[in-house]
């Protein structure tokens, strides 16, 4: 507790795959909190106050997840959002519909085959779920969706543009 990101990594763990430029983001407390920039988190401390203060995220279950640039990281957090899913108990509406709507919508944003206005509806409906629900779940659902948007909206958009670029060149070719 309260030791350094970057202590952590390369005391503990063996340093980052490919050196520290090549950290994309980290999940700092488990699944169900908002991940990071990796940027941002060299100089972070692990603990509850810091990341929830500073980044925008939190310790959570202390589950530490470290993706390189290697990863999809949409995709990394679309896996996120299929779990959730499938693990709502259907109790409660915003989570039993919510989880299962946003979902649908990152299976879109993996392929990059949405609008670019779905991504702010899609940050819509992650506020409409979280603290609308009876268990945490809702927020575990929501919170990895908002940290997404919140740190690679560019990388989102860019891959709705570069899909509709690449529909387009199919068209005019044919
Ligand atoms: S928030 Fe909890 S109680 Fe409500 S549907 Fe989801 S898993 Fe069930």
């Amino acid at each position: 507790m309260s030791i350094s990101f970057e202590e952590l990594i390369d005391k503990h763990c063996g340093g980052v795959r490919g050196g520290w430029d090549n950290l994309l983001a980290v999940i700092p407390g488990g699944s169900s909190v908002p991940c990071v920039r990796g940027e941002k988190m060299k100089d972070a401390i692990m603990d509850f106050d810091y990341l929830r203060g500073e980044l925008g995220s939190g310790l959570g279950t202390a589950a530490v997840i470290v993706m390189d640039k290697q990863t999809d990281i949409v995709k990394a957090i679309w896996r996120l959002s299929k779990f959730y899913k499938h693990e709502s108990c259907g109790q409660c509406t915003p989570c039993r519909e919510g989880t299962g709507w946003m979902m649908r919508v990152m299976d879109r944003l993996v392929k990059g085959e949405a609008e670019i206005e779905e991504i702010d509806m899609l940050w819509d409906v992650t506020k409409q779920v979280e603290g609308h629900t009876i268990c945490a779940l809702g927020d575990a659902a929501a919170w990895p969706i908002q940290g997404l948007i919140r740190n690679f909206r560019e990388e989102i958009e860019d891959r709705i543009k570069s899909q509709k670029l690449g529909r387009r060149g199919a068209i005019a070719a044919k």
